[in-house]
């Protein structure tokens, strides 16, 4: 078996300039590497080498034609990067900034919170360098269609089932399965994240937040503490930063902040139901700037910053990743910040997360603490299967379950001598088992 130095350096020397990838290979694989050496069973098979290589990844032309008459070109990719324990699943991102890296690093994180849900979903990820931001909604059909055209031959229920993620929402997953179903004529569930009226789940748009709170707070009750009269700040004001703050008001908790790319808007009053709202509208849809809720409910806006320096006991960036860097982490915790979990994917440096360990902060990993979005998908892919639907209360109550579980997975594989839980750890090992075992059992494909 390699070294891990010797291994991180093929992965670098396959994948140049892929820098977000490579970030999220090293560090899974540093957590992975000592349970390897320990674990003979894993040893030979290079089942890193072989995860860290997709499956397949199809790159395609997305063209279409603007209000204006003009000729759009985009690119579309799907990311298939591993199908070890079920068919892919994973969501598509239409932003400005996406590039293959961004989408492997996504790929191959999915792939073990996939498998941290304990439910049959390989792993994968895919979109576009598409932004939907000021244009109207005829466009955003037309590029969705085109977009569809082409990925409806990769994809399928049994297949490769998107979901969405940023620049993703109801609207793009409604007119991604119009097109799909008028070229294929199925009606089936390739896609998750659908409308109630079309077999969607239950609980979905609010699952990855919801999930990631009773995360947090499975997290909190290992230190004898709860969310009830935290404060919290928040980053991101989309889908997944909504739905969190909506579940820490349940709970109690008083959030602060919220931001988007323009900065972050600081209320030390706290973000109340009225306000949430608010944020709702001006969000979805026509995707205004936060900056306007600064306006409305007369606090500070401040321009291009994440808003880490503000003092809180829980912080949850919900944005995007890298927002959270090493001295973003030193700020947190001279302010008495306890505990921090992400709502979005690899938003902590890794020398964040470091930090937080080094000083006994409770720190839960995207792939653990926002697996509640894809678990949801999971279980919208089981009623549509079954042609069936579940109550809100049903798909709730397993969305509590399976977070209350990848905690306890967390802690076994996580939990040290000295009674620190690496989450990080606990989540990557854990993710693995399941995945390497499935491998080994299906030979070398
Ligand atoms: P949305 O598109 O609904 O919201 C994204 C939010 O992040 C917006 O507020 C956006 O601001 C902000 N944002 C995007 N890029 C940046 C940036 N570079 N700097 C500062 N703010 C930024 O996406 P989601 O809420 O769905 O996704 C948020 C994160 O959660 C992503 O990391 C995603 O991968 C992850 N995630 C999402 C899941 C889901 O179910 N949706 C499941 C698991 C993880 P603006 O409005 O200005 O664009």
């Amino acid at each position: 078996m390699d070294s891990l130095q010797t291994f991180l350096d093929k992965v670098r020397a396959k994948n140049p300039n892929e820098n977000e990838f490579l970030q999220a290979v090293e560090a899974v694989s540093s957590s992975l590497f000592p349970f390897i050496e320990q674990h003979p069973k894993y040893q030979r098979h290079k089942l890193l080498e072989r995860m860290t290589e997709p499956e397949r990844v199809v790159i395609f032309r997305v063209p279409w034609v603007n209000s204006k008459d003009e000729i759009e070109i985009n690119r579309g990719y799907r990311v298939q990067m591993n199908s070890a324990i079920g068919p892919y699943k994973g969501g598509l991102r239409f932003r400005s900034s996406v590039t293959l890296s961004v989408l492997k690093f996504l790929a191959f994180e999915q792939t073990f919170k996939n498998s941290l849900t304990g439910l049959p979903m390989g792993g994968a990820k895919g979109g576009s360098d598409f932004d939907s931001k000021g244009r109207p909604d005829s466009e955003i059909m037309r590029f969705c269609q085109s977009f569809m055209t082409e990925l409806c031959r990769y994809i399928g229920p049994d297949r490769d089932v998107p979901a969405g993620d940023i620049g993703v929402g109801g609207r793009e997953i409604g007119y991604l399965f119009g097109q799909y179903k008028r070229l294929k004529g199925e009606f089936n569930g390739m896609l998750t994240g659908k409308g109630e009226s079309f077999s969607g789940s239950l609980i979905r748009p609010e699952a990855t937040g919801y999930g990631l709170v009773y995360f947090a707070e499975e997290m909190l009750k290992t230190r004898k503490e709860k969310l009830q009269g935290k404060t919290v700040t928040v980053s991101g004001s989309g889908n997944v930063a909504q739905y969190t703050v909506e579940k820490c008001l349940e709970y109690g908790a008083k959030v602060v902040t919220l931001s988007d790319s323009g900065g972050f808007v600081y209320d030390p009053k706290g973000i109340g139901k009225e306000k949430l709202q608010y944020i709702m509208n001006l969000k979805n849809g026509l995707r205004g700037s936060v900056r306007e809720y600064a306006k409305k409910f007369d606090c500070d806006f401040v321009e291009g910053e994440h808003p880490w320096k503000i003092k809180c006991d829980i912080a949850l960036p919900c944005a995007t990743e890298n927002e959270l860097n090493a001295e973003d982490a030193k700020t947190l915790i001279a302010n008495g910040c306890r505990c921090v979990a992400e709502g979005a994917n690899m938003p902590s440096a890794s020398e964040a997360i470091a930090l937080f360990k080094e000083s006994d902060i409770l720190f839960g990993p995207g792939k653990a603490a926002n697996a509640g979005g894809v678990a949801v998908s999971g279980l919208e892919m089981s009623q549509n299967s079954l042609r069936y639907s579940w109550s809100r209360e049903e798909v709730d109550d397993r969305l509590k379950k399976i977070m209350k579980n990848i905690h306890e997975i967390c802690v076994q594989y996580g939990k040290g001598e000295n009674g620190y839980i690496d989450y990080k750890k606990g989540a990557n090992i854990g993710g693995f088992v399941k995945v390497a075992d499935a491998m080994i059992a299906q030979g070398i494909v």
